[in-house]
């Protein structure tokens, strides 16, 4: 039996922790554990950007993972960037092991908005299932609605759903059955 591992780094409160879990399973039908581990986020820290290297943390993520572990999810609540972006929302690569994703653009706060703890669980659901499908093959999509539309915002975020569109579904299953 193959799981999808969660892995919440120096995130405080886990809050959104039950309803993402139910998510992701839904979304790919794989079980889901939680696990911790020793990540340095002091490691990936870039003190001219002032922000965090996000392909040094998810290095990190997917060293040594657990036998069974189908995927490894990590969460930060740190400001991530890769070298030729400003920032991102997450990173994973495609057919990867593992991905990353940051709870830190996706909260109200970041913007001077009041918080939203439902806005951010599903704000964190829809990137998860995005990042964990390119893990599992799936490139982006342009049906509006699907999970698999790239993000350069986070109202972009707010305008697709959670769910795969029928024909990353189809991917999926097929990549799925591949493996
Ligand atoms: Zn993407
Ligand atoms: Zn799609």
């Amino acid at each position: 039996m193959a799981y999808i591992y969660i892995l919440p780094i120096e995130t405080g409160s886990t809050y959104w922790m039950e309803p993402l879990e139910k998510s992701i399973q839904r979304a790919f039908g794989y079980p889901i554990k939680k696990i911790s581990r020793d990540i340095s986020l002091e490691k990936a820290f870039d003190i001219k950007r002032s922000q965090y290297n996000s392909s040094q943390i998810l290095l990190q993520i997917i060293h040594d993972p657990p036998k069974d572990a189908a995927k490894v999810l990590g969460i930060v609540n740190t400001d991530l960037f890769i070298p030729i972006l400003t920032f991102v929302f997450g990173e994973a690569q495609l057919k990867g092991p593992g991905s990353l994703v940051s709870l830190h653009r996706l909260n109200n706060k970041f913007y001077g908005l009041p918080e939203n703890g439902a806005l951010l669980t599903e704000r964190l659901i829809k990137e998860s299932i995005h990042e964990l499908g390119h893990n599992f093959g799936l490139v982006h999509c342009h049906d509006p609605k699907c999970v698999m539309r790239s993000s350069t915002y986070v109202e972009d975020i707010d305008s697709k759903s959670h769910d795969l569109c029928q024909r990353c579904r189809n991917t999926f299953i097929h990549e799925k059955r591949k493996a």
